[in-house]
């Protein structure tokens, strides 16, 4: 169940600056319907089966985005729809989004996922490998005319200790002025560094996030 005072005291919460993403994957349509109608349009999802079931059933004005870990061969089934995929790690899943997008006339926006995690084996770029892939996509720009890399995706390790989770934050945002500093944005748009879940998201927020993935705080706890 919804609770609508969480819902709206998080987005008071988060200002005007601050995109969140209700994270809501396990849960049902019923769920996301009553948030979607409490005014929330953006919903990510881990799984491309569940996505794409959801998807189907649910309005079409949802802007669905991808958070979990994306298989290359999974890329096509939600390729016509969705708003924005975090977790990129390679150059070479970058490079199968670009194919089909392509296919289906699409430019797709992307978020370069970084480790940031030092105890835990989580997915992601090191600063090294961000800054070659930065640089291959500059330099061979026809390979991605169908993607735009619109910032980057990090999860701090799963830990009570905060100030590990607050270094953590710390360098991706380092990282992230680095190589996203707002005077090479878009006219028409701002980079995005989304970082931060339900038991964190504070501490992400305060470090220099402007995007946040929430799911149990919002829906309950998953089983
Ligand atoms: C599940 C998940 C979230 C949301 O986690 P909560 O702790 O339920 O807020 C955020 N980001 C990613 C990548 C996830 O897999």
């Amino acid at each position: 169940m919804i609770m609508q005072s969480v819902y709206r005291n998080i987005l008071s919460e988060l200002g005007s600056d601050v995109q969140l993403v209700a994270v809501s994957k396990t849960k049902p349509i019923e769920d996301i319907r009553a948030l979607y109608d409490l005014g929330q349009k953006d919903f990510g999802e881990n799984y491309v089966q569940e996505l794409v079931d959801k998807h189907s059933q649910l309005p079409a004005d949802i802007r669905w985005h991808f958070i979990g870990h994306l298989q290359s061969n999974k890329v096509k089934y939600i390729a016509s729809f969705v708003h924005l995929i975090h977790g990129v790690d390679s150059l070479r899943l970058l490079k199968e989004i670009n194919k089909q997008a392509a296919r289906q006339d699409r430019v797709i926006a992307c978020l370069l996922q970084v480790h940031i995690a030092r105890e835990e084996t989580k997915f992601g770029l090191d600063a090294t490998e961000l800054d070659e892939a930065l640089q291959a996509i500059r330099t061979t720009p026809g390979d991605f005319t169908h993607i735009r890399i619109r910032g980057l995706m990090g999860m701090a390790s799963f830990t009570e200790d905060q100030e590990k989770v607050r270094d953590e934050f710390k360098g991706l945002k380092a990282l992230f002025d680095e190589h996203f500093g707002p005077e090479q944005a878009p006219p028409d748009q701002h980079f995005l560094l989304s970082m931060g879940m339900s038991g964190d998201y504070r501490i992400a927020v305060r470090e220099g996030g402007n995007m946040v993935r929430i799911g149990s705080l919002l829906f309950g706890k998953r089983v």
